[in-house]
């Protein structure tokens, strides 16, 4: 059996330069996340508040820890002093209270726009119209605590790999767009969050600059 480190570091080793590994941590105890933590890995996703907020607490605190689940409003603000990245934004008023809580915590916080590129009805995200009519908006150019990074999204879970890619192809042409329309000039708008355990070698090869991997390193979840 190979260690939580040995599965770790062989990932790792495989990943071209540019691709930054977020290693979901979900469901697993604090001790697992010590081990990664211990092998050098230092981004972690959780995709539930309470879990964030309670293995933040106990953990190291240069972890940098990334919400990559559904958020709901009434909890963004019990991560907004420490979140690192929010790759869930799936709503215009779900942005805006992230940047009000920033605002309190007088701290600007980072964040990626997940976009529904799969079949499955059960995956959020905006549309590439809605957010066209947002970014033009002017309650969009009032935030000023929140940063947009990028973009998040996730592929139908199937075997058949030409659809895998064929959604990851749309995400990464969503992000082009994006860039060249709304932040031609802006370094930070960088990240395309796109890849799981099962499917992270096509997500990359159709242009993915971020893989959330849990079960691949933690080995398969606890049932809840
Ligand atoms: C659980 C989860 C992952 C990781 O899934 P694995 O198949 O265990 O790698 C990635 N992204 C999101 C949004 C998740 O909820």
């Amino acid at each position: 059996m190979e260690t939580i480190a040995q599965r770790l570091n062989h990932l790792k080793g495989s990943l071209p330069e540019h691709v930054t590994l977020v290693a979901v941590s979900k469901t697993h105890p604090a001790i697992a996340v010590l081990q990664a933590y211990k092998a050098g890995q230092r981004d972690f996703g959780e995709n539930r508040v309470q879990e964030l907020v309670e293995k933040q607490a106990a953990l190291p605190a240069d972890i940098r820890w990334h919400l990559i689940g559904t958020l709901q409003r009434n909890k963004v603000k019990a991560i907004a002093p420490f979140v690192h990245l929010i790759h869930s934004i799936d709503s215009e008023r779900l942005l805006m209270e992230v940047d009000r809580q920033a605002m309190l915590c007088d701290r600007i916080i980072d964040v990626l726009l997940q976009f529904h590129v799969a079949q499955e009805e059960t995956k959020h995200g905006f549309s590439w119209q809605e957010v066209e009519l947002f970014l033009k908006s002017p309650a969009f150019s009032s935030m000023k605590n929140v940063r947009l990074c990028g973009v998040m999204g996730m592929a139908t879970f199937t075997e058949d790999e030409q659809q895998v890619r064929s959604e990851f192809a749309q995400l990464r042409d969503i992000f082009n767009r994006l860039r060249a329309a709304y932040f031609p000039m802006d370094p930070a708008f960088s990240i395309v969050s796109m890849g799981m355990s099962g499917d992270y070698r096509l997500a990359i090869d159709e242009g993915s600059t971020m893989i959330r991997v849990g079960s691949a390193i933690f080995g398969i979840r606890p049932s809840l």
